[in-house]
């Protein structure tokens, strides 16, 4: 049976969660339904094999090559960033993809940060959004952890167990982002932001460079954890992805069934919405109350902020550089918890009340 089906088909029913092909993304303001190439975990697994066969077998550069390398590409990383965020402004004003997609403040700083276009497109199918949030930052993520590792292991004959660590839990997390590729054209940055330096100078600069710092910390101070220590930051993290995954799983399955699935065993309660799009046609929608999202409004940025702490931790508590990661994790997160509530307050009113007076907590239970 598996030698006569297609390969999307055979996806489809032993991989879960990988969703390969077209997907179709949320509907922008404008009323346009994009269509996307979901190829991620491919764009990821050739990479990376070709890395090991150029590093390890064929030995044309080393593995500590970006290591080495560090500043000369964080030079080319500003480029690019800067020249995508003033290309994606350029294009906004002269040869959008979507005219009524397009958003201009009047205030030009703020369009350049924030973008002026929802959704920049070159053809059919080269998304500005998708590709650079999805592609080299991301990528290059795992690339530069094993970089790392291997400049460890060139410069006192070891990997410690630290830096294992990190490379497994944040290879999780990032395999984890394409496995769910489709999943994350549901999400804030591809619904709701427009493409401008703050998505194009931040993926391709300040993604690789600062969510890889505890990788580039345990090169220069080397942490060899106890193994209670080690055991307790694997548990961490674990726990944490799993939030993260399930809060976003039960969302994710919740929406694509219209509610007519089963959260821990039962039927999903939730508040039913209507809003408005810009040219005044209502549309309805359904808040979920189960799960975890009967927890808290976020539960998701919970799980995250745990696996990101689990990242800190695993460089032990000698220096606070490591620590910037959960710092501006919650800085981003809470601000972006924030933004995120005051859009849906706007956009479902009465009904974005009901829901909060039915989950009053945002990321702690009790407690916020
Ligand atoms: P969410 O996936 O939480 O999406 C928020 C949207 O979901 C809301 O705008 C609303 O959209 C809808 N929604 C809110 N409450 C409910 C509910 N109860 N039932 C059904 N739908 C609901 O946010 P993000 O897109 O920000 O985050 C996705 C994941 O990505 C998170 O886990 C986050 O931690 C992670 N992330 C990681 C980052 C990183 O740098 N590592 C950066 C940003 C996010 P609608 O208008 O459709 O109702």
């Amino acid at each position: 049976v598996v030698l006569y089906m297609s390969i999307p088909d055979f996806c489809h029913k032993f991989l879960p969660g990988y969703v390969g092909g077209v997907q179709e993304g949320a509907v922008t303001p404008a009323g346009v339904v994009n269509k996307y190439e979901i190829n991620g975990l491919q764009a990821w697994i050739i990479t990376h094999v070709l890395w090991f066969a150029n590093a390890s077998c064929f030995h044309f550069f080393s593995p500590t090559i970006i290591f080495d390398n560090w500043i000369p590409l964080l030079w080319c990383a500003n480029i690019l960033g800067y020249a995508v965020s003033t290309f994606a402004m350029l294009k906004g004003y002269f040869f959008p993809t979507n005219a009524k997609d397009c958003k201009f403040t009047g205030n030009f700083f703020y369009d350049y940060m924030m973008g002026i276009e929802f959704n920049p497109r070159i053809g059919k199918w080269f998304d500005f959004k998708l590709f650079f949030n999805g592609r080299p930052g991301i990528v290059a993520w795992t690339l530069i952890n094993l970089s790392f590792a291997a400049k460890q292991k060139e410069l006192y004959g070891e990997v410690t167990n630290s830096m294992i660590l990190v490379n497994v839990l944040q290879g999780i997390y990032v395999l984890d982002f394409f496995w769910n590729e489709a999943w994350y054209l549901k999400t804030i940055d591809i619904c709701h932001d427009h493409f401008g330096w703050y998505l194009g100078w931040g993926d391709c600069v300040w993604l690789p460079y600062l969510y890889t710092l505890q990788g580039l910390y345990l090169v220069y101070h080397p942490v060899q954890l106890c193994t209670a220590h080690a055991v307790g930051v694997l548990m961490l993290g674990l726990l944490g992805y799993f939030i993260f995954r399930m809060t976003n799983h039960q969302k994710d399955l919740f929406r694509r069934t219209n509610g007519n699935c089963r959260i821990w065993g039962k039927k999903p309660e939730y508040i039913e919405c209507s809003y408005m799009s810009v040219d005044g046609t209502k549309y309805y929608s359904k808040l979920m109350t189960s799960g975890f999202w009967g927890w808290a409004r976020h539960f998701n940025y919970t799980g995250d902020l745990m696996g990101s702490l689990a990242y800190c931790l695993a460089c032990g508590f000698e220096h606070i550089l490591p620590y910037f990661y959960i710092v501006y994790m919650s800085i981003l997160l809470i601000h972006r918890c924030i933004r995120d509530e005051h859009r849906c307050c706007s956009k479902y009113g009465k009904d974005w009340k009901h829901y909060t007076a039915a989950v009053p907590y945002r990321l702690l239970p009790g407690i916020f």
